[in-house]
């Protein structure tokens, strides 16, 4: 590649205020990257109040025909229903067939030689679950009465599972937990355990998973473990909605929200997200982490092979960390966003 073009979906909220992060620390990689070409694309609640759509079909034609890869920093969407409004992150997931979130939490030593106390990477299915959103609410003689499809299907529930295992393979521990709730809901969960444990038996896999530990976890003990014993994972995948629960509670364990990565991945397209969303508390006051956006950056870069840029922005991270001196309140310091990003480049 001569060149990386790279859409920017900053979105709403402190996603304004952290993708410019992302894209600075990507600059500042000069040439262990083919040259960044930067294209700045629309989406999310405040170009709904706007122009009345919330993903406006100009940004996926361009993610699908002109980028090479993208970076989403977050979205405001209503608790309340809004006519005509529908999450763009979702939406865009689904279109760009990103059928994983890969969210990787890891905790920084305070020694560079020694081991981080968490160091895990949640595999997220991110098309289906109950983020297909087909709900409906009838009024019956009792009052109102709502349900919402769960989808799950064998062939996301495999390709997630195969995702997953690869990751898992890639890692040192190559440890690999399967999250379900397949004690109550046997036919959804069950599906998905099933296809996932079955990946390694595949004929097209043909052995390559065998060195891959497998366990399997209730969601609940799952998340009580993860707070008492977090070294015990490695890698967990799980349907959508345990995977977006698992992956913020995860994230307290490292501190802040604030300081999370992923990737939505498909076959043929990757986009970078922090984890965390718009945070409308701390809006405005320049104090957003802009760690989790530079860090998506790297993964991005990561995932697109470009495993020196990665590197280089990952150690630069860690050693803002690891020195304390320029953080966030989020983290318990004093700075700004404007001053982390600064210690940051230095750093890269
Ligand atoms: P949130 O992740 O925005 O914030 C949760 C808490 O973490 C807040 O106290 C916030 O201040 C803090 N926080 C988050 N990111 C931070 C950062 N970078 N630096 C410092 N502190 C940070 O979750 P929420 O408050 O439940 O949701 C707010 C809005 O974001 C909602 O409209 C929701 O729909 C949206 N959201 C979007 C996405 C996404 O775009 N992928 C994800 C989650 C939530
Ligand atoms: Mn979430």
């Amino acid at each position: 590649r001569q060149s990386l073009k790279i859409g920017l979906i900053p979105g709403d909220g402190i996603g304004v205020e952290v993708i410019p992060a992302a894209k600075a620390a990507i600059v500042a990689l000069g040439s262990d990257i083919p040259k960044p070409d930067f294209v700045d694309l629309d989406a999310g609640f405040e170009c709904f109040t706007r122009t009345g759509v919330a993903l406006p079909e100009e940004t996926v034609r361009v993610l699908e025909e002109e980028c090479d890869c993208a970076i989403f920093g977050a979205v405001s969407s209503p608790t309340r229903r809004v006519v005509g409004y529908s999450s763009p992150i979702v939406g865009l997931r689904k279109r760009l067939d990103l059928y994983a979130n890969v969210r990787p939490v890891t905790s920084v030593a305070a020694d560079p030689n020694e081991k981080p106390d968490v160091d895990l990477v949640v595999v997220r299915e991110n098309t289906e679950c109950l983020y297909v959103k087909q709900e409906e609410l009838k009024h019956t003689e009792n009052g109102k009465e709502a349900r919402a499809t769960r989808l799950i299907t064998e062939r996301a529930s495999r390709r997630i599972g195969q995702m997953a295992f690869d990751i898992a393979l890639g890692r040192p521990r190559k440890h690999l937990t399967v999250i379900h709730k397949s004690n109550v809901l046997s036919v959804t969960d069950g599906l998905f355990r099933e296809t996932v444990r079955e990946v390694p038996t595949l004929p097209e896999v043909n052995g390559k998973y065998n060195d891959v530990q497998v366990a399997e976890q209730i969601v609940d003990s799952a998340v009580y473990r993860l707070f008492r014993e977090p070294q015990i994972y490695d890698v967990m995948v799980a349907p959508n909605l345990y995977g977006d629960i698992l992956s913020d509670a995860a994230a307290a364990l490292v501190g802040s929200l604030g300081l999370v990565p992923s990737v939505n991945a498909g076959d043929k397209f990757i986009m970078g997200e922090p984890v965390h969303g718009s945070a409308p508390d701390i809006l405005g006051l320049d104090i957003a982490n802009p760690l989790a956006s530079i860090r998506s950056a790297a993964l991005m870069l990561r995932f697109l092979g470009y495993v020196k840029g990665a590197d280089r922005i990952d150690r630069a991270v860690d050693e803002v960390i690891r020195e304390g001196t320029v953080l966030t309140p989020d983290l318990g310091g004093k700075g700004k966003t404007s001053e982390v990003v600064e210690a940051v480049l230095k750093k890269i």
